[in-house]
């Protein structure tokens, strides 16, 4: 069992999130207020919060940049209506894990809430304090070719669309056809179901979790639902 924050000003999201959420095992705590969540946050550490950006009083991401302040390490999931590029990258700048738009299906929800907990459990436990705030680590090839299926040269090519290299900048580079390295680019962002170049880089970074080196989760071999 898990004690997931639910930070949602519309009741029916709230109480729908609650439901599946409770249902899942996990004890659910609500917050309608960017305040109100920063308070129960303090008062009663949670192992995941999920987010809404559009709140009464400030935005999601004041609440994310606070909890980052405060050394508040645990996966931070935004779920927001707002679909825009601009905003998931600034969620994934400020801090979050990931990027769900509403409407949302309650199985791939909880599919990716496990995801993120399995990890942050992989990674030590949150919350030590003395973590340097948005610190940020590149991922390993092992970890995108597992996150997100990119064969080798998808992976090179998706490190150069991050530095904002041009196809034929990327085809200069790694020594390939302009066709072929936009074809690899087109995939890439597929993979990474991202629609423009510029959201790229965000996800092939992220967040530190823990000073130490993350040990990465792949020896845990057993997978709930073989999903
Ligand atoms: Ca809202």
């Amino acid at each position: 069992m898990h004690r997931i924050l639910v930070v949602e000003d519309t009741p029916a999201y709230a109480e729908a999130l609650e439901r599946t959420l409770t249902l899942e095992g996990h004890e659910v705590i609500l917050a309608s207020r960017a305040q109100e969540a920063l308070a129960r946050a303090r008062a009663e550490p949670p192992d995941l919060v999920v987010l809404d950006l559009g709140l009464p009083d400030r935005d999601g991401y004041h609440v994310l940049r606070e909890l980052r302040a405060r050394g508040v390490e645990c996966p931070v999931m935004i779920l927001s209506a707002r679909s825009l590029e601009s905003d998931k990258v600034e969620g994934f700048r400020l801090g979050a894990d990931d990027y769900v738009t509403k409407p949302f299906g309650a199985l791939e929800l909880l599919a990716r809430i496990s995801a993120l907990l399995r990890r942050a459990r992989g990674s030590g436990s949150a919350a030590t304090g003395v973590i340097p705030v948005g610190a940020m680590r590149p991922l390993a090839d092992t970890e995108l070719r597992e996150r997100y299926g990119l064969t080798e040269r998808q992976i090179a090519v998706a490190r150069l669309m991050a530095e904002g290299c041009t196809n034929a900048e990327m085809a200069a580079r790694i020594g390939l056809s302009f066709f072929t390295v936009r074809n690899h680019a087109e995939q890439v962002m597929a993979k990474l179901s991202v629609g423009n170049r510029a959201a790229v880089a965000a996800l092939l970074m992220e967040p530190v979790a823990n000073p130490e080196k993350r040990t990465a989760s792949r020896g845990t071999a057993t997978r709930p639902g073989g999903a």
